[in-house]
């Protein structure tokens, strides 16, 4: 395949504004893997299922397709929480394996953003990053963005989201979150976003 790169990282560390900015440099389409994990959380609650149903929620894994990522309330406070509880099931994750790893063995090439980029979805990408921050730093980012769609939520609840994420989403036995081997640390905590973008293309040219 020509160039994939993967962007893995914790919740609001700047890996999807990274990941954006990297296919249009290189002109390759971007993959945001949350949104997979967010319409499995959200399209599950909204009918009434329970969110630690695995076999519920595998069966909406497997009905999901490329078309349905376009929804606004994917993009939620909530539907963040819904994604890494649906994110824990095995069956959740491996219904979710094909379609991601499709993306990634496009002839042209491909920019994925998410947790296990590296370490399951395409360990055999040339380019691996690993971006971080500080949960602070992440925390006030999220509120943040989260205040410019018109949800207003306080710093310390926002905190406390990113934390009992991070926890989860580290802490799981299926595909935890963490650095392949071989992906390079990224830690954008005093970065502006231009500064995060430039420094992801060095090590990708690198
Ligand atoms: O990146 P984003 O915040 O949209 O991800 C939402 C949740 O989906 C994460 O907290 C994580 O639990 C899950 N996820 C995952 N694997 C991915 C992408 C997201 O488990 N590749």
């Amino acid at each position: 395949p020509g160039l994939v790169i993967t962007v893995d990282g914790p919740a609001a560390s700047g890996k999807g504004t990274i990941a954006s900015r990297l296919g249009a440099a290189y002109g390759l389409p971007v993959l945001d893997t949350g949104l997979l994990y967010r319409a499995v959380g959200v399209r599950l609650a909204r009918a009434g299922g329970d969110l630690g149903d695995e076999a519920a929620a595998a069966a909406v894994a497997r009905a999901l397709t490329a078309a349905d990522l376009d929804d606004p309330e994917f993009r939620t406070r909530g539907a963040g929480e819904a994604a890494s509880r649906v994110a824990v099931h095995p069956s959740v994750r491996s219904a979710l394996l094909e379609l991601q790893q499709a993306f990634a063995r496009q002839p042209g090439g491909a920019v994925l953003d998410g947790r296990d980029m590296g370490t399951v979805i395409a360990p055999w990408a040339p380019a691996k990053l690993y971006v971080t921050a500080g949960p602070e730093v992440r925390a006030e980012r999220r509120r943040r963005q989260l205040a410019g769609q018109g949800e207003a939520v306080a710093f310390d609840e926002v905190l406390a989201d990113i934390r009992r994420r991070d926890a989860r989403d580290g802490g799981r036995e299926a595909a935890p979150m963490r650095p392949a081997e071989d992906a390079v640390l990224l830690d954008t905590s005093e970065m502006t976003i231009d500064e995060a973008a430039d420094a992801a293309r060095r090590i990708v040219e690198a």
